[in-house]
């Protein structure tokens, strides 16, 4: 390996940045502390004049930019309701010169702070302690939304505000409340928001260290299944042994789910092949509390069984309880089934399979339905994309170190939206925390040396895509 020293490998455009970042931070710090401030809960049960407070605290630094053509404030329906959704932020300014357009998207509605005794500081005073900023939002997600100002303030110091980059700021304000007028947003801002490329900055980063780009989130297929055998319920003593009851059929089905090792064991659920960083099962044993003496399930490195394979979870069971258990054969049990699905498969192919297995497997011709049935897309990223080189490549001279592709095994629903209404838009998911951010949690927290990469990464993303022509 060559050592090469960073003026021989980063240009004049990338030190300005570089420098204006330095410059910037501090500012940048007091107005996420000031953000964090308004406790802005989009939940049912909280104030809403908080989310509109911090609504139009983050339109003004969207204005004090002076890049944007407009800078508004705006609600879009729910479906389904009479209800708008939460403000959120949109500003907007044309791509001049052949230039691409980049959409930032963050959210500036937090979770709810949960027990304040639980906090070692006051959620909504954000305060420094070691390396690290404290409060609800911190991290999940107003430090994103900083990430955004921080990273076009640098771009204006460097270039000056004439810059051809386009930009579309959709700061949204209920996504920890299910992003529910997301979809209508999108719908009736279509043209506002439609770019080359998406920086969704509401993800993780490998370690305080190593940044990552979330390339794959899983996606769910979620359902009621009923299982019945019997009319009617008898006494297990007058005629258990001859027929089966629905419990019986229910637990030899589901056992159908997996194989002995755990595995899901549905034909016609996929997986995804990804390579995976390593992480030990002393970790997994350690994260997940799992109890000394049981195995760990599945097949292929941990992180493969969590990023891009499937698995099916019974999440609920409506049963007899045990305090009211008598000799009885039930006719009927209902299970709540949680599929998680690899990235790659469509959502409705993974629900036939599924229905298919379930249809097929059922003991003793018992009776099998399924209702109540929820569904969420995966997401993979095409890797091959321009966007995703520039973002990979920025994030390596931001931080010294290259990039890892993480895969995350929840999922971020409205990225679904985003893909079906913007299909040719490259969707990049970045992020502020780190493996201790705790977002969610008491004490959520911002590692601020990686706040200050994260910047400067999106700034030299930024730069870059400011020179690119002939997307
Ligand atoms: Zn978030």
């Amino acid at each position: 390996m060559t050592d090469t020293s960073e003026t021989d490998t980063t240009t004049t455009s990338d030190a300005d940045l570089r420098a204006a970042v330095e410059r910037g931070i501090p500012a940048t710090i007091a107005e996420l502390c000031a953000l964090v401030k308004i406790p802005s809960v989009a939940w049912a049960a909280f104030d809403p004049s908080h989310v509109q407070a911090s609504a139009e605290a983050v339109a003004a630094l969207a204005r004090g930019l002076d890049v944007f053509e407009s800078v508004e404030i705006k609600q879009a329906g729910i479906p389904g309701s009479s209800d708008l959704g939460q403000p959120a932020v949109l500003a907007t300014r044309r791509a001049r010169n052949g230039r691409p357009t980049v959409l930032l998207y963050a959210h500036h509605d937090v979770q709810p702070p949960g027990k304040d005794e639980d906090w070692e500081s006051s959620p909504f005073e954000a305060t420094v302690r070691g390396d690290r900023l404290y409060g609800r939002g911190a991290a999940d997600d107003k430090a994103g939304v900083m990430a955004h100002i921080a990273s076009i303030r640098a771009l204006v110091e460097a270039e000056g505000p004439d810059f051809n980059l386009g930009l579309a700021l959709f700061i949204e304000g209920e996504e920890e409340f299910g992003s529910r007028s997301f979809a209508t947003f999108l719908e009736e801002n279509r043209e506002a928001l439609r770019a080359d490329a998406i920086v969704v900055a509401d993800s993780n980063n490998w370690d305080i260290d190593t940044p990552a780009l979330t390339i794959g989130l899983r996606g769910n297929v979620t359902f009621r299944l009923t299982v019945r055998t019997l009319d009617h319920a008898s006494h297990s003593g007058m005629f258990g042994g001859a027929v089966p009851d629905a419990m019986l059929a229910t637990i030899a089905l589901l056992a159908t789910l997996h194989d002995a090792d755990g595995s899901v064991a549905v034909t016609g659920l996929t997986s995804h092949e990804q390579a995976t960083p390593d992480y030990s099962e002393q970790q997994l044993r350690l994260e997940t509390g799992l109890i000394d003496g049981v195995a760990t399930i599945g097949r292929g490195t941990i992180l493969s069984r969590i990023w891009s394979q499937p698995s099916i979870t019974v999440t609920g069971i409506d049963a007899p309880s045990v305090a009211n258990a008598s000799n009885t054969l039930s006719p009927s049990i209902s299970v709540r089934v949680s599929t998680r699905i690899a990235p790659g498969q469509v959502a409705a192919d993974a629900y036939v399979a599924l229905e298919k297995h379930l249809l097929e497997h059922a003991p003793f011709g018992a009776k099998v339905e399924i209702d109540d049935v929820d569904m969420g897309e995966p997401f993979l990223v095409d890797t091959s994309g321009w966007a995703v080189a520039e973002a990979r490549q920025a994030m390596a001279d931001a931080w010294g170190t290259e990039p890892v592709d993480i895969g995350v095994g929840g999922s971020i629903p409205f990225i679904a939206d985003l893909v079906r209404v913007f299909p040719e838009a490259q969707i990049l998911v970045t992020g502020v925390e780190d493996p201790d951010s705790r977002a969610h949690s008491p004490n959520e927290s911002l590692h601020l040396g990686v706040f200050k990469r994260a910047v400067l990464s999106e700034a030299l993303l930024l730069g870059r895509l400011n020179q690119r022509t002939g997307h």
